[in-house]
């Protein structure tokens, strides 16, 4: 993930989360993925480093920078543990984000500086039990009653609910008006008529929590609306780009952690009189995960060139979720492949990696989805 053309700005950055990571998230990785727990002071430490707030205005609380800084953020941490930035990346690209593109000047004032400080926390809510990747099979209901919405309906494996200060939730306001009538709404955890369900266990990112989160005649005021109640949705999809680009960030940290693990077990690991890092199998297989994350990373640090130069990106965006998912999928096994039976233990990083892996083809937005993006651009 060096790359000699970033500025030393970018560079600098880069070594300092390396070095945050190693020291602070790396030797408690395998731990948190046993307990399944997120360690949430975690959001504090990266609140007070500023790195909850890269790419926000420094008006609400953030530090500036851009995409770029944001990418080598995630593929940093995830370095270290992918559900940590998995974490992290929900708060800031989705919650975070869509009150800064979408909330009004006293939404931002309100819940801005606390959530780049780490002291409120945030979700989103989009995914339901009947609803994926088929946004509009969206069944949550948000009724107006006088200046009021009244929210009835679920929410599924909604990453950091179960501990969530507030919830960036996406209901319809018009059933009969389809992807038109989804609007989106902030709702503070503690609001009557919000139960957030036991945290759901997960074959992979354990130390990342999720749950389904219930609301029953949640009344919330007009004023909770982000954006407009026509096309809410709409206008998310179109400014969450950030999103896309944390995951392939992460995607290319995990891919990485993965690469290095493999290395490292097969330069010690002596068969056939010599380690098998002799074998030719082995270096070609290394050589092709290098070469993959290669691509996978100018691909992510070239969608956030675009973004931070405020150029079209949306296929670019697609392309890097696209090709670092599925790349980081196959390098992680792979590694696991090359680690042998020792790989295959609970207490190994390989194995956690192989299961860290397979979600990022899923979350924000599948690879199919992400493939009728990139066709519709391309005009087939
Ligand atoms: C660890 C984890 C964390 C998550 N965190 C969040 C979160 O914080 N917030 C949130 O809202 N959601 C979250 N989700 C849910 C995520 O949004 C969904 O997984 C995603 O929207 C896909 O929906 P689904 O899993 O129900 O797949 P489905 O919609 O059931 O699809 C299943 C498969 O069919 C494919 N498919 C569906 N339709 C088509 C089609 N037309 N053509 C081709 N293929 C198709 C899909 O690509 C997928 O491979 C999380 C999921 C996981 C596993």
């Amino acid at each position: 993930m060096n790359d000699p053309l970033l500025d030393s700005d970018a560079q600098q950055f880069q070594e300092t989360v390396r070095a945050f990571t190693a020291k602070e998230i790396t030797p408690f990785a395998t731990k948190w993925d046993l307990e399944e727990t997120y360690p949430k002071e975690l959001f504090k430490k990266f609140g007070e480093l500023g790195w909850l707030g890269i790419s926000f205005p420094e008006e609400y609380g953030g530090s500036g920078g851009g995409s770029v800084l944001y990418a080598i953020l995630c593929a940093e941490l995830s370095k270290g543990s992918a559900a940590i930035c998995l974490g992290l990346y929900v708060h800031t690209a989705l919650a975070s984000s869509a009150l800064l593109h979408l909330g009004n000047e006293d939404q931002k004032r309100a819940y801005l500086p606390g959530a780049m400080k780490g002291e409120k926390v945030g979700c989103w809510a989009y995914a339901e039990p009947n609803a994926g990747a088929d946004v509009s099979s969206v069944q949550t209901r948000a009724t107006r009653d006088g200046n009021d919405y009244v929210l009835n309906g679920s929410k599924m494996y909604i990453t950091n609910s179960p501990f969530a200060d507030f919830m960036i939730v996406v209901a319809s306001t018009d059933p009969d008006a389809g992807l038109r009538g989804l609007s989106l709404f902030i709702v503070d955890a503690d609001t009557p008529g919000v139960t957030v369900n036991a945290s759901l266990k997960k074959l992979g990112m354990g130390a990342s929590e999720m749950a389904e989160i219930v609301f029953e005649d949640c009344r919330i005021p007009e004023a909770a609306r982000l954006g407009p109640e026509e096309g809410g949705f709409f206008q998310a999809l179109l400014v969450l780009t950030l999103g896309r680009i944390a995951s392939a960030g992460l995607a290319v940290g995990l891919g990485t952690a993965a690469m290095e693990e493999a290395h490292e077990y097969c330069t010690n690991r002596v068969q056939f009189g010599r380690p098998l890092l002799k074998q030719q199998f082995v270096r070609f297989t290394l050589a092709d995960m290098a070469t993959k994350l290669e691509a996978a990373w100018q691909l992510t640090l070239h969608t956030a060139r675009l973004v931070d130069g405020g150029l079209p990106h949306d296929k670019q965006a697609s392309m890097a979720k696209l090709f670092a998912s599925e790349a980081c999928t196959e390098i992680c096994e792979r590694a696991l492949h090359l680690c042998g039976a020792q790989g295959f233990m609970k207490e190994s990083a390989a194995q956690r990696f192989y299961r860290d892996c397979k979600v990022l083809e899923l979350g924000e937005g599948t690879s199919e989805i992400q493939r009728e993006t990139i066709a519709r651009q391309l005009g087939v």
